[in-house]
C-alpha cells in the first residue's frame, strides 16, 4: 500500500490531540494514538513505551501489532533493545531488520520475530526523557529517511501530552498495582531545598495525603481475612463515630471556621449512592474491600471530573473516607486511621484541607509547589502546623513511613535523616523553644534604645490565635483578617454567625484596638460556593475591595456585624487592595447605608467607626496624601505591596527569588507613604510579614512607622530588636538604603550592618 506523503502525516497530527478528549482513559488514548499513527505510517506495529521515573525502566502502554497481553509488562532497560537505545542514545535507530540489528533484544511470545523494519524515536520533554514511539513492520527496509523525520516530528508534537499522560498512568500505577518495592527512592532524594511556610521542626515518618499507599497495602492484607457485609456495617459505624468526634473536637478548638467542615463525609456515609452500592455489592459477592475500593474510586473519578468546582474539592474527603472504611475493616486497627504523628506529603492542599488534617492530628506538611494560595499559608501557621513548600516532585514518590525530618524554619526537607543529624536538629528546636521562652519576659509596651514608642499590634486570622495574643501581650489587634471563616466554610457564615465571631474578638481584647479587614477574596483566595468569573489574571480581578463593591449584599452583611459587634467599643474597619481614593469612598459610603439602615431598624450599633485603607498598590502609593486625608487611618499591607510592585507572584515558587523586600523601588514606595501619611498626622501601621524582619525592622523605624503589626508568636524576639536600637541608628539606615539604587547594592549594606 502507498503511504501517505510526509507532509500529510505532520499535518494531522492535529487529529492526535484531539483523540485525548474523546478517551475515556488514558490507556485509551495511548491505544488510540498508536492505532492511528500506525494508520498513517501504514506500519503493521506501533507502540509507545513510557520510561519509569522509579526504575529507570521503559514500559510497554500502549501497541497494536504485538501480543496484547505484554501491555504494562514488556520492560526494558535504558540501552536495552533498539528500543532501550534509542532512549538511552536520544536519537531515532532505523533497521531494515530489527532481528539482525546488534542492538536487536528477543522478546519471547511477542511475535515481534515476524517483523523486519523497525524504527524508534525518543519522545522527550525538552531535555526531560519521557519514551519511545516504535513503528515495525513485515517488510524488510520498509522506513526511509522521511519516516525518520515524520516519526520525530509526531513525538514532538506528543512529548508533553505523553507526559502528561505518563505522570496520570504513574498516579494510577501508585494507587491500584505497584508493589511497595517498585516505588524505588532516587539516591539522591536525600535533601530538599524548599520554602519554609510555617515554622518549626519536626521529625516524624511522612505519608502522602490521601492515603493512596497505605489504602493499596490495607485492602491486599484485608483479602485474607474473608469480611462479610455485618463487618462493612460495624466498619461504617466505627467511621461515622470518628468522624463526629473529630467535627466536635474542631467545634471547640476551631469554632470560627469549624462549622460542619466535616459534613460531605457524614453526607456519603449516609448516601445510598455511597454505602447504599457498597452494600450491593457485597451482597453480589464481592468482599467488603473490593466494594468500598470500586465505590470510593467511581466517586473520585466523577467528582474529579464534575465542573462543579465545589465537588471537585471533595475527591480528597471520598479518599479519606475510603481509607477510613479500609482502616475500620481491619479487625487490629484502632483510630490511627488519623494522621496522627505524621508529616503529610501533598500535591494540592485547600484551605479547607489543612484543618482537617489539623483536625486528624498532623505534625507536619511538605506542599508540592502548584500554585499555593496564600491562606494556605496564613492557616498553616496559625494552626501551628510546620509547613515547607517545594518543588520536588519526587517526594510524592516516598515510600508510606519513610522517615523525613521536615526543617520548616530553613525550609529543609531531610528524607531518611542520619542519627547525628535528627540529633543537631533536636537541639536546634531546644534552642528554639528557648527562644519561645522569651514569651516569659515579654512586655506590655515597647520602645527604642533612646526612648521613642512602638507599639507591636497582632495579626488575627482564627479566634484560636487569641490566647496567643493575650499571652504575648500585643497591644491590640492590627489585621484580623475576616475572610478565613468565609474561605473554610462550605457557604457564607450568617450576619449573625459573623456577629458572634466579631464580638468575641472585642470582648476578648477588651478594650485594645482592633482592626478588622473586611473580606479579602478573590485572586488566590476563591470562595468554592460563589461562583465566580474565570480570570485569566485572577491577582489582577475582582479582589478585595472590588469584589465587595461589587457584591453589595454580602458586602452590607459583614458591615453590619462589624457595626453591630463593635456598639460600646472602638470599632476600626479597613478595606484590603483599595487602588483610588474613590474606592475608598465607595466603601464608606456602603458603611453610611448600613449605618443608616441599622438606625432605622433600632438596633444597638456603632455609629463612629474608623476607617482605614490597606495601601497594598503602586496606585496607592501614588495618592496616599489623598487617602491619607480622607480615611482615619492607614495600614500597609507589604506581602501584597511588593507583588504588585515588582510584578512578582507572592505565591509563585518559581520567581520567589525576585520576591524581595529590600528592592530600592519597595523603600522608595514605603517612604513615600510615610512621609505623606505622617504629614497629615494619620495612624500609619504596616501589617505585612515585613514587620518581622529583623533585617527591615530598622528601615521601617527610620521612616517613620511606630506600628507594626505581625504574628503574635514574632512579638518577643521584634520586643528584643527594637529595643536594641535607637532611632538615631534606625535613621541613619534608613537614610543610607533610600540612597541605593541597586539590589545588590542595598543586599551588601543590609549585611555589613548585620556583621558590625
Ligand atoms: C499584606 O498584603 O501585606 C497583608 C497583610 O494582607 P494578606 O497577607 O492577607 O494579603
Ligand atoms: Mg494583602
Amino acid at each position: 500500500m502507498k503511504k501517505e506523503s510526509n507532509v500529510d502525516l505532520i499535518c494531522s497530527v492535529a487529529e492526535l490531540a484531539g483523540l485525548f478528549e474523546k478517551s475515556t482513559s488514558v490507556e485509551s488514548f495511548l491505544q488510540k494514538v498508536v492505532s492511528v499513527v500506525a494508520w498513517h505510517m501504514k506500519a503493521a506495529v506501533c507502540s509507545v513505551y513510557l520510561l519509569d521515573d522509579s526504575s529507570q525502566e521503559l514500559v510497554l502502554v500502549a501497541n497494536q501489532g504485538l501480543n496484547p497481553e505484554l501491555i504494562g509488562k514488556l520492560r526494558l532497560k535504558l540501552g536495552e533493545g533498539i528500543t532501550g537505545k534509542a532512549l538511552q542514545e536520544l536519537r531515532a535507530i532505523r533497521e531494515a531488520s530489527g532481528p539482525s540489528s546488534k542492538f536487536y533484544k528477543f522478546i519471547p511470545g511477542s511475535f515481534e520475530d515476524r517483523y523486519h523494519a523497525f524504527l524508534a524515536v525518543p519522545i522527550l520533554r525538552g531535555l526531560t526523557r519521557v519514551g519511545v514511539l516504535v513503528v515495525q513492520d513485515a517488510q524488510k527496509d520498509y522506513f526511509d529517511e522521511n519516516d525518520t523525520k515524520a516519526l520525530r516530528a509526531i513525538a514532538t508534537q506528543l512529548g508533553s501530552t505523553i507526559e502528561n499522560a505518563r505522570l496520570l498512568m504513574d498516579l494510577h500505577r501508585i494507587q491500584t498495582s505497584a508493589q511497595p518495592d517498585e516505588i524505588r527512592l532516587e539516591p539522591e532524594l536525600g535533601f530538599i531545598r524548599g520554602t519554609a511556610a510555617s515554622q518549626g521542626i519536626i521529625f516524624a515518618k511522612s505519608t502522602s495525603l490521601g492515603h493512596v499507599q497505605t489504602d493499596r497495602l490495607l485492602a491486599e492484607e484485608l483479602k485474607a481475612l474473608h469480611q462479610t457485609e455485618d463487618d462493612f456495617r460495624h466498619a461504617l459505624e466505627r467511621t461515622e463515630l470518628q468522624i463526629n468526634d473529630i467535627q466536635k473536637e474542631m467545634e471547640t478548638r476551631l469554632e470560627d471556621v469549624a462549622s460542619l467542615i466535616f459534613s460531605a463525609h457524614l453526607l456519603m456515609l449516609k448516601d445510598d449512592a455511597f454505602s447504599g452500592d457498597i452494600l450491593r455489592l457485597i451482597r453480589k459477592g464481592l468482599s467488603p474491600q473490593t466494594a468500598i475500593v470500586q465505590v470510593v474510586d467511581r466517586f473520585i473519578e466523577l467528582f474529579s471530573r464534575s465542573a462543579n468546582p465545589m465537588l471537585r474539592e471533595k475527591v480528597q474527603d471520598v479518599k479519606d473516607l475510603g481509607h477510613r472504611l479500609l482502616h475500620n475493616l481491619h479487625p487490629k486497627t484502632d483510630s490511627a486511621s488519623d494522621y496522627k504523628g505524621q508529616i503529610v506529603i501533598a500535591k494540592e492542599l485547600l484551605p479547607s484541607d489543612i484543618f482537617k488534617l489539623a483536625a486528624q492530628k498532623a505534625q507536619g506538611l511538605i506542599l508540592i509547589e502548584s500554585g499555593v494560595s496564600s491562606h494556605v499559608t496564613i492557616l498553616a501557621r496559625s494552626l501551628k502546623i510546620p509547613l515547607v513548600i517545594t518543588r520536588e516532585e519526587r517526594l510524592l514518590k516516598l515510600p508510606e513511613d519513610t522517615p523525613v525530618l521536615l526543617d520548616a524554619y530553613q525550609g529543609h526537607v531531610i528524607v531518611n535523616p542520619a542519627a547525628n543529624v535528627v540529633c543537631s536538629y533536636e537541639a536546634i528546636e531546644e534552642a528554639n523553644q528557648k527562644a519561645h521562652d522569651l514569651e516569659a519576659q515579654v512586655r506590655p509596651t515597647t520602645a527604642t534604645d533612646d526612648g521613642h514608642t512602638i507599639r507591636l499590634m497582632a495579626n488575627v486570622n482564627l479566634l484560636s490565635d487569641l490566647p496567643v495574643v493575650l499571652r504575648m501581650k500585643a497591644e491590640g489587634i492590627g489585621l484580623y483578617r475576616s475572610e478565613l471563616p468565609f474561605i473554610v466554610r462550605n457557604d457564607f457564615p450568617s450576619e449573625e454567625e459573623q456577629h458572634r465571631i466579631y464580638r468575641r474578638i472585642l470582648e476578648t481584647m477588651e478594650g485594645r484596638p482592633v482592626t478588622f479587614r473586611t473580606l479579602d477574596i478573590g485572586g488566590d483566595k476563591m470562595l468554592s460556593y460563589f461562583p465566580s468569573v474565570n480570570e485569566a489574571n485572577p491577582f489582577l480581578g475582582l479582589r478585595a475591595i472590588r469584589f465587595s463593591l461589587r457584591n453589595k449584599d454580602i458586602f452590607c452583611q459583614q458591615l453590619r456585624a462589624l457595626l453591630r459587634a463593635g456598639h460600646g467599643y472602638e470599632l476600626k474597619i479597613m478595606f484590603p487592595l483599595v487602588s483610588s481614593v474613590d474606592d475608598f469612598v465607595d466603601a464608606r459610603h456602603v458603611v453610611q447605608e448600613c449605618i443608616r439602615q441599622l438606625t432605622q431598624e433600632g438596633v444597638p450599633h456603632n455609629g463612629q467607626p474608623l476607617l482605614g485603607v490597606m495601601v497594598e498598590l503602586p496606585s496607592a502609593v501614588e495618592v496616599a496624601g489623598e487617602l491619607a486625608q480622607e480615611a482615619d487611618f492607614l495600614s500597609i499591607g507589604t506581602n501584597d505591596l511588593v507583588q504588585y510592585i515588582l510584578a512578582v507572584d507572592r505565591t509563585n515558587a518559581h520567581v520567589s527569588d525576585m520576591y524581595l523586600s529590600q528592592h530600592p523601588a519597595v523603600l522608595r514606595s514605603l517612604k513615600r507613604v510615610a512621609d505623606a501619611v505622617l504629614a497629615r498626622k494619620k495612624e500609619l501601621s504596616l501589617c505585612g510579614d515585613m514587620a518581622r524582619d529583623p533585617q527591615m525592622i530598622p528601615f521601617l523605624l527610620g521612616i517613620g512607622i511606630n506600628i507594626l503589626s505581625l504574628d503574635a508568636s514574632h512579638i518577643p524576639s521584634v520586643q528584643t530588636i527594637v529595643s536594641g536600637l535607637s532611632m538615631t541608628q534606625a535613621k541613619a539606615q534608613a537614610d543610607a538604603m533610600l540612597r541605593l539604587g541597586r539590589i545588590n547594592e542595598v543586599k551588601a549594606y543590609l549585611a555589613s550592618q548585620h556583621a558590625s
